[in-house]
């Protein structure tokens, strides 16, 4: 057995910690999109593998047996191209995906299936907006220059942001409720644009939002192909083979 872990997200690490404590056999994959990366017990590869093409090449050339995809939900493409490489090699998959966030009782959604769609859905006058969506998707927002915005990622930019007034935050979650309360009421936010990722470690803004009465544009998760797919890491571990229950 020797599996690839296709990661970059809190679930894929403890699944790479609870992989190397068990001592199967695997290799972890980071795109690279972060200057530090977070540390862990697996041997690591860094960047793209060249689409599905270069990761079936990949796959054979590694003697892999085992895809476990625990890429970020909105991380599509590599994704699909898993869903690809895995048919083309004969190679079983996995996704580990967590299940988006549900609306509850006194959230103020507006539920929306893209970026475009959540531009199109801030208001026309300038508001204050926390915008909570990871730096490759920021562009669009452009287009509404009007704005005050927040917003939050792991590394500073290297870029200019696309409009006048933007606030950047620098900081690797998990994010507590206080904090996202005290953020959000610190700075007057009044609008928060997120994406469904699901998971604990971004909750906290929505619970925080909620509390606070705030409108949420949510940008609903990109459509995948069929694949298996569990929600926990312990499903996985047996899917890998491994018999112990993990209680995770
Ligand atoms: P994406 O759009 O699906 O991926 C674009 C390309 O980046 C892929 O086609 C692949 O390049 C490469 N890539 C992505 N994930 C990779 C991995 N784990 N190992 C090796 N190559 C990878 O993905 P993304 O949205 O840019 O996300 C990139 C990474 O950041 C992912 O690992 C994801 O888990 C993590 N992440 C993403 C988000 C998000 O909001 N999208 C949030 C948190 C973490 P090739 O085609 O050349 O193989």
């Amino acid at each position: 057995m020797r599996a690839l872990i296709l990661g970059g997200t809190s679930g894929a690490h403890l699944l790479a910690d609870a992989v190397a404590r068990e001592g199967l056999q695997a290799i972890y994959s980071y795109a690279g999109r972060t200057r530090a990366l977070a540390e862990q017990q697996l041997p690591t590869r860094v960047g793209g593998f060249g689409g599905a093409s270069g990761l079936a090449d990949y796959i054979r050339k590694e003697g892999i047996t085992h895809v476990v995809d625990a890429t970020h939900p909105f991380a599509a493409g590599m994704s699909r191209n898993a869903v690809e490489a895995c048919a083309a090699t004969g190679t079983p998959l996995m996704a580990l995906e967590r299940a988006p966030w549900p609306k509850a009782s006194g959230d103020n959604w507006i539920e929306v299936p893209d970026v475009a769609s959540a531009v199109a859905a801030l208001p026309g006058q300038r508001a204050r907006v926390f915008l909570a969506i990871g730096r490759q998707h920021i562009a669009a927002f452009g287009a509404r220059p009007q704005h005050a915005y927040t917003l939050r990622f792991v590394d500073p930019p290297d870029e200019p942001l696309p409009f006048p007034d933007g606030d950047v935050i620098v900081a690797r979650g998990p994010f507590a409720f206080a904090g996202e309360l005290e953020l959000m009421r610190s700075r007057g936010i009044e609008w928060i644009v997120a994406r469904n990722s699901g998971g604990t470690g971004g909750r906290a803004k929505i619970d925080a939002a909620r509390e606070l009465g705030l409108p949420v544009i949510m940008i609903g998760r990109p459509a995948l192909p069929d694949r298996p797919r569990a929600e926990s890491l312990a499903e996985v571990m047996l899917w890998l083979g491994h018999r112990t229950c993990l209680g995770a």
